[in-house]
């Protein structure tokens, strides 16, 4: 990858690319894309460019790949791993694909959905409960993230124990290649064999194969019940034996079973400092229903809760009588997360593990930290029915920036130490990107490192498509 200054030719190739309202190069028209929503990285670029056709998205990538220049994708950029934020600043290109942001159809007969890739997650869930459907993707940062940066990161969420990743839920993609080429992945299929699934290779591919122009998503009927309750049991172990039991007496109509630790209540009360907790147990559970028929979820979740409450298992319970009062438990699980952002740098992860060894990860974690760096605080929650948990550690007060990061990179260490010795994941949900490239790549064996590598040189081999995400630099570049 070549390195360039902008030069007034360039500036000109761009403009004639996606028209001068697309092209942003001053410090404050660029800031907005070079900087994430944790506020933890910041990066640089030559210039953000913002087509507003897959026509114009191909032009771009086209004179990018002429001059040398890597290339950014970009979607809400609320992606936590630095994956759209160039933060070694080498001089590259941020494609935002903000304006690329049509439904392009809505098929309710065949539960079909055809968009844009820059669709905002939050306006395709209103596309499809207009048409009685649901698209089950749910995330905290869905009023700004973009289908396309979910299809990129492979996102989950709160529903996937019910409904699956974002790879479940795609039936066909639009991909602009690294040379600029279309490739038309759109097909309506439920089933088709025919050779290898290239979508799949785009889906959590992070930018680093092509840019995602479109998506074709599959719905569901939209729930018209659902049955929320707020739990309080004594302790992780609990927890997993609740998910366990409840799968087999509910039918299986479990669509999300969050778990808080009462650490992390008081992150919550930093977004909404009236915020009562509706338990007082060590753990608390949010559990949640749904049907799209006629079911008596309400009388199914009450015989199970009070089997539960009978043998011990569960200590407290309050079921939502309304709308508001389950919107009221929800605001606990998301407060916590903005909570988090609030306190500023923390150590942040999304780990995973075997559902069965949630228990064993949080006791390690939490007394890993105890010991080895007193002071710092656990806060351990997470999609407990996908084994995911967000293991984060909050810097004492007094603490530097700096010293905090210095640290924080080694008690990341040791978590993702923890994490792999039980033959977990480092990345449950929030991909690579470029703050976790070189653990990643760290942890492959050869012959997977091999399989990467192959991939990426077969449909990118110049290196440029996102630099520097997923494959550490020196991988990136052939
Ligand atoms: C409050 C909050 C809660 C969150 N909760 C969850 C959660 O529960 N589950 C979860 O999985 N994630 C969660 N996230 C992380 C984040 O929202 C997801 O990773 C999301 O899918 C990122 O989408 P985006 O459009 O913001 O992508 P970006 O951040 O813009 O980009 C993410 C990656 O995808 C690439 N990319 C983006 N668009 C395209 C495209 N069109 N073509 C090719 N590559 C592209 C980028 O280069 C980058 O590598 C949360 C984030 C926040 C801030």
């Amino acid at each position: 990858m070549t390195v360039h200054r902008l030069s007034p030719e360039i500036l000109s190739a761009m403009e004639g690319a996606v028209g001068p309202s697309g092209v942003a190069i001053s410090g404050s028209d660029m800031a907005k894309y070079l900087g994430d929503w944790s506020g933890d990285h910041r990066g640089g670029a030559l210039a953000v460019l913002k087509p507003a056709s897959v026509a114009e998205v191909q032009a771009v990538v086209r004179l990018c790949g002429a001059l040398g220049l890597g290339i950014i994708p970009q979607g809400g950029n609320t992606g936590l791993v630095a994956g759209a934020i160039d933060i070694e600043a080498r001089g590259a290109v941020v494609i935002s694909l903000e304006r690329l942001n049509r439904i392009r159809l809505v098929d309710a007969d065949n539960f079909v959905l055809q968009a844009d890739a820059g669709c905002v997650l939050q306006a395709i869930k209103d596309a499809s409960e207009a048409h009685d459907c649901l698209f089950p993707l749910a995330l905290g940062a869905q009023g700004s993230c973009q289908i396309g940066g979910n299809a990129a990161s492979n996102a989950g969420g709160v529903n996937v124990l019910r409904y699956g990743m974002a790879r479940d839920l795609i039936l066909g993609l639009e991909v602009v290649l690294p040379d600029g080429e279309l490739w038309d992945g759109f097909c309506g299929l439920r089933k088709d064999n025919r050779g290898y699934d290239l979508k799949q290779l785009f889906i959590g591919s992070e930018g680093t194969l092509g840019i995602i122009t479109g998506v074709e998503l599959k719905l569901f009927p939209r729930p018209a019940r659902i049955e929320t309750a707020y739990l309080g049991l004594a302790s992780f172990e609990a927890a997993v034996a609740l998910f366990r039991q409840a799968r087999r007496a509910t039918a299986d109509l479990i669509s999300a079973f969050e778990i808080i630790g009462s650490e992390c209540i008081d992150l919550a009360r930093l977004v909404d400092s009236d915020l009562a907790s509706p338990v007082e147990a060590p753990v608390h559970v949010l559990m949640e229903l749904s049907a799209s028929a006629a079911v008596d979820l309400r009388a199914l979740l009450v015989d199970f809760l009070a089997g539960a409450m009978e043998s011990g298992l569960v200590a407290e319970a309050l079921l939502a009588d309304s709308d508001g009062h389950a919107k009221a438990f929800w605001a606990i699980r998301e407060g916590l997360v903005e909570g988090q952002a609030k306190r500023g740098y923390h150590v942040r992860t999304d780990l995973s593990v075997r559902i069965s060894d949630i228990p064993a990860l949080v006791d390690q974690a939490r007394h890993f930290v105890a010991l080895e760096h007193p002071g710092w605080l656990p806060q351990a929650y997470g999609h407990a029915g996908d084994g995911n948990i967000h293991f984060n550690v909050l810097p004492p007060e007094g603490l530097t920036v700096v010293e905090a990061r210095a640290r924080g990179a080694d008690i990341t260490a040791g978590l993702y130490r923890i994490a792999n010795s039980l033959g977990g994941s480092i990345s449950a949900e929030h991909g690579i990107g470029r703050s976790r490239h070189r653990a990643f790549w760290a942890g492959l064996a050869p012959v997977h490192r091999r399989l990467v590598t192959a991939l990426k040189q077969a449909l990118d081999p110049e290196g440029l498509m996102n630099p520097g995400c997923l494959l550490p630099p020196t991988e990136t570049v052939p």
